[in-house]
């Protein structure tokens, strides 16, 4: 089956709590799939980390066992009981294993987990992909794809074709598909789940053992047969050639077909998010408190030196500052924010855009085509490059917020589509080699001056492109080099913390603080 990004799926979001969405986001998703194959009963769970990858050092401190644990409790990544994780699951009873050991993992975010009850032994082995994106790949030793995008049926049985031929004559499924591992079972992907009298059926055949239904955890569904109109920067242009659409229009043609939904729905969910964006810079500004921070409250000072004239600048490039300090301190301190297209990148692209428009005096409509017109760029990056700075650095992370919002720049300034295209273009080539390498081991420096960084780079990148400055190297093949500058992106430089910064002396001693505080 064809995978295509959905705009809401992949780019611009999830909405969530906590430091980094490619380890507490996608935990929680990860979790809350693994709790509903137990039938919500975990007596005891065993994790193994690879030492090559990057959850063995950055499990804890980045909120992977946060959200994993999250998620086995039921909960959502937005959840506001998630920093009571630990007492939580103590309440629970579930015992609780970590082993940093060799899995011959091939990808840096590979979680190994076996779940136990007093009926049943279960394997998963899962992957975070990147801006909360998950993977399971194998159940019980099966090999198979699951990404949270369906209602999944696992039928357990010794006869697959007698639940299978059921199945077939009474469900209008997306996909089946015949899994072999420690036991045989039925994988079906679908719309809905099989209702009561198919289940009671598929129960009655003797040779089903057990039956297991997984909820989707992303907020688009996917289907069998989806046609998107173009899945790069050139297609979409040959797309537009007799149609003269905006930039927005063409993220929302494409969403509303990758996710059949309708054009409304899709400017809708947008203007939501962009109202979830909003409120994370006012709750910003009014100050934000957390035990296990490193910077104190940047933004109060920064707005103090604003109000007074006593910065270098006019009040734009002031205003972007200000607005992604605000959002970067409400991810540090466990407020709500979206991740756009990350949580550690979740101030840059809001930043630059809402700092804009409130200058401008840009009305909330606008800025939701803006935030579109960002989101399809998105796509293209998501689909041919990644948004995980465990394969890619901070070029992966702020470098795809800074190009993304560069586009959206343009558009707000009246810009044509060309415009917006060439300044991604030039945003994302400024951003390449970008490392990875938070101090202390949380996502919070230096990230907060990274997302600056992004933010502004994005200025300067809409105005040379308004000013037609040649980007020379069309933004498909800037993206195609991103991923291939991944590819050779040392370990210790993509969120490991195992070189650059985090390996700093202060840093280290920052890194034993923050240890006793949390004693
Ligand atoms: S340095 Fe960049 S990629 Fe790494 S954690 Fe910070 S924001 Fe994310």
């Amino acid at each position: 089956m064809a995978i295509y990004p959905s705009l809401f799926n992949d780019v611009i979001g999830p909405v969530m709590r906590g430091p980094s969405s490619s380890h507490c986001a996608a935990a929680v998703r990860i979790g809350r799939i693994c709790r509903e194959l137990m039938d919500c009963k975990i007596d005891e769970v065993n994790i193994k980390f690879d030492p090559n990858g990057s959850l063995a050092t950055t499990h804890e401190s980045q909120g992977s066992d946060m959200g994993f644990f999250a998620g086995l409790l039921g909960w959502e990544a937005f959840d506001e009981r998630l920093p009571r994780y630990k007492s939580a699951i103590a309440e629970a009873g579930m015992k609780i294993n970590i082993e940093i050991t060799d899995i011959s993992a091939s990808h840096p975010n590979t979680y190994e987990i076996e779940l136990r009850n007093e009926k049943e032994i279960r394997t998963v082995t899962a992957l975070s992909t990147g801006g909360g994106m998950i993977e399971i790949i194998k159940i019980d030793g099966a090999d198979l794809l699951i990404e949270g995008d369906f209602f999944v049926t696992l039928v357990y049985t010794s006869d697959n074709e007698k639940a299978k031929n059921l199945l077939e004559w009474n469900f209008d499924f997306d996909e089946l598909n015949i899994c072999s591992g420690k036991e045989n079972f039925i994988e079906i992907k679908a719309q809905i789940f099989p209702g009561e009298t198919l289940l009671k059926k598929l129960k009655d055949i003797d040779e089903v053992n057990s039956i297991k239904m997984l909820s989707p955890v992303l907020p688009v569904l996917s289907r069998k047969n989806i046609e998107v109109p173009f899945t790069d920067c050139s297609e979409m242009l040959e797309y537009n050639n007799d149609k003269n659409l905006e930039l927005w229009e063409l993220a929302v043609q494409y969403e509303s077909a990758r996710g059949n939904i309708s054009n409304d729905e899709v400017v809708g969910k947008m203007k939501a998010i962009v109202k979830i964006m909003r409120d994370s810079i006012e709750h910003g500004l009014k100050g934000t408190e957390y035990k296990d921070r490193i910077l104190g409250n940047q933004s109060k000072n920064l707005k103090s030196r604003i109000d007074s004239n006593s910065l270098i600048g006019g009040e734009v490039i002031n205003k972007i500052i200000l607005y992604v300090t605000a959002i970067m301190e409400v991810k540090s301190s466990m407020g709500l924010i979206v991740a756009a297209p990350t949580a550690g990148s979740c101030g840059a692209l809001p930043g630059a855009i809402l700092g804009i428009a409130d200058s401008m005096k840009i009305d909330e409509d606008k800025i939701a085509k803006a935030m579109l017109a960002s989101a399809i760029l998105g796509v293209f990056i998501s689909k041919h490059s990644t948004f995980a700075a465990e394969v890619g650095g901070c070029m992966a992370e702020c470098g795809s917020g800074s190009g993304m919002a560069a586009a959206a720049l343009v558009y707000l300034a009246g810009g044509t589509l060309e415009q917006s295209i060439s300044a991604a273009s030039v945003a994302l080539q400024n951003s390449f080699g970008m490392t990875c390498d938070p101090i202390a081991n949380r996502v919070e420096a230096p990230c907060l001056g990274k997302n600056i960084m992004a933010a502004t780079n994005a200025l300067s990148c809409a105005n040379m492109a308004l000013a037609n400055y040649n980007h020379l190297i069309p933004l498909d093949e800037v993206i195609d080099a991103m991923a291939e500058v991944a590819e050779s992106m040392p370990r210790t430089l993509r969120c490991t913390a195992l070189g650059g910064l985090s390996m700093t002396k202060s840093a280290k001693e920052i890194e034993e603080q923050l240890r006793k505080i949390n004693c």
